[in-house]
């Protein structure tokens, strides 16, 4: 087979892929089995990555990122899902996804006062959005930050919070004015260093995902400089999230493609080796028929996510296909896990195989960054009847 690679691979990102390849498979890999006892990656890792120029790639160099593009987040990502097919490491949403509220909201003194020290690892940064109450509708929160003298006065909680027990730094989506519908959302950056009123609540116990920590945060009068509220206007939360999210959806897709590569790649290998009946487990039809599909969905899957990057990095990446790209490859990571668990028979159970972390790990890509089911319901928005 020809092998394929995107048009918009050049020189240079080549480089960083192997770059980070390398890294991943020194700096993380080894470390991943105790990560997952401890529930959280090392924190000085975050300042390895920053120090490897991974933690916010696509930031500009003056505010302390790498200055890159999307298209090198693409491959940062694709290249730590295809490490170990586990996601422990919660880069995405400090890098792809918060870093860039930031960069596209916030004021000049904001992005000073931040992005360097993310970029670095000195500050590592969750998104939250989740409550106990809500979190497919987000209209539905109920967190409060009202306005006293100088000060936002916050109170509330989030859930399933992303990096929650390390975060220095959150964005926090609130409801700055209750009465204003989708005008009344704002989101306000809020520093977690000694700030009182602030809680962590316990390291949730999940299925997957075990060296990754999500957390439940509690506010309770928790007060925040006014100048800490994104951008200048208040109300402007719902638009920054509608505008942000395609972007999030197509990093979750882009993890789940790394996932689908690595599943068959691994699959390959075990089924080579393996015998049963006195010929490799590879030799019987039904195996080579079972990983025949699997790598035409990966291939299906990569041309496709490729060219949701590179409309991405034009800036044409609209909402529906970006939801399209997060629920396909998801549904297809999830089903291609399986089979190729499936293909390694009881081992395939074990933990101690890579393809078991995927099984465990693969499930809530169909959940977080907006559930499938909402992704489906944005793409209907766009079925209309051309005659
Ligand atoms: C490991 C993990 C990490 C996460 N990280 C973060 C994070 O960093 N920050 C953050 O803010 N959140 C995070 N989340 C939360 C995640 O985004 C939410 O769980 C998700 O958006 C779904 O919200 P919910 O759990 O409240 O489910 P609900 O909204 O209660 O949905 C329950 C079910 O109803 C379906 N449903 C809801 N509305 C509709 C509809 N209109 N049409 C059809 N079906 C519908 C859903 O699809 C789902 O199947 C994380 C979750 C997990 C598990």
């Amino acid at each position: 087979m020809t092998p394929y690679q995107a048009s918009w691979m050049d020189e240079e990102l080549i480089l960083l892929r192997d770059a980070v390849a390398k890294f991943y498979a020194t700096e993380m890999t080894p470390h991943e089995e105790r990560w997952q006892k401890q529930g959280h990656v090392d924190r000085d890792f975050w300042n390895k990555a920053g120090e490897a120029g991974i933690l916010c790639a696509s930031i500009p160099v003056e505010y302390g990122g790498s200055g890159g593009d999307f298209r090198h987040e693409a491959v940062i990502i694709s290249e730590q899902y295809r490490a170990s097919g586990v996601s422990g490491f919660g880069n995405h949403v400090h890098s792809q996804i918060s870093a860039h509220y930031i960069l596209n909201y916030g004021t000049e003194e904001q992005k000073m006062r931040w992005l360097p020290k993310m970029a670095s690892g000195e500050m590592v940064c969750a998104i939250a959005m989740s409550e106990p109450g809500t979190g497919s509708d987000l209209l539905g929160i109920k967190t409060s930050a009202k306005k006293d003298g100088e000060e936002y006065i916050i109170n509330g909680s989030k859930i399933f919070i992303s990096n929650g027990q390390q975060a220095d730094l959150i964005v926090l989506v609130t409801k700055t004015d209750p009465d204003a519908g989708s005008k009344g959302l704002s989101l306000i950056m809020v520093e977690t260093k000694d700030l009182k009123g602030f809680r962590r609540g316990r390291n949730l116990d999940k299925i997957g995902m075990k060296s990754q920590d999500t957390s439940e945060l509690f506010f309770d009068n928790v007060r925040v400089p006014q100048n800490f509220l994104l951008g200048e206007e208040e109300g402007r939360g719902m638009y920054q999230l509608m505008e942000s999210l395609p972007q999030e959806r197509l990093v979750v897709a882009i993890g789940g493609l790394g996932v689908i590569e690595k599943a068959v790649e691994d699959t390959i290998n075990y089924t080579s080796e393996r015998k049963a009946f006195g010929k490799s487990i590879m030799d019987f039809q039904n195996t080579r028929f079972k990983l025949a599909e699997a790598k035409t969905i990966a291939h299906i899957a990569r041309v496709f996510v490729d060219n949701c990057t590179e409309r991405h990095t034009a800036g044409e990446l609209d909402s529906a296909t970006a939801s399209m790209a997060k629920w396909w490859v998801t549904q297809m990571q999830c089903d291609v896990v399986d089979e190729c668990l499936q293909l390694h028979g009881g081992y395939g159970y074990m933990m101690e195989y890579p393809i078991a972390q995927m099984y465990a790990d693969s499930r809530v890509q169909k959940i977080y960054g907006g559930t499938n089911e909402i992704m489906k319901e944005l793409i209907a928005r766009s079925l209309v009847p051309t005659r």
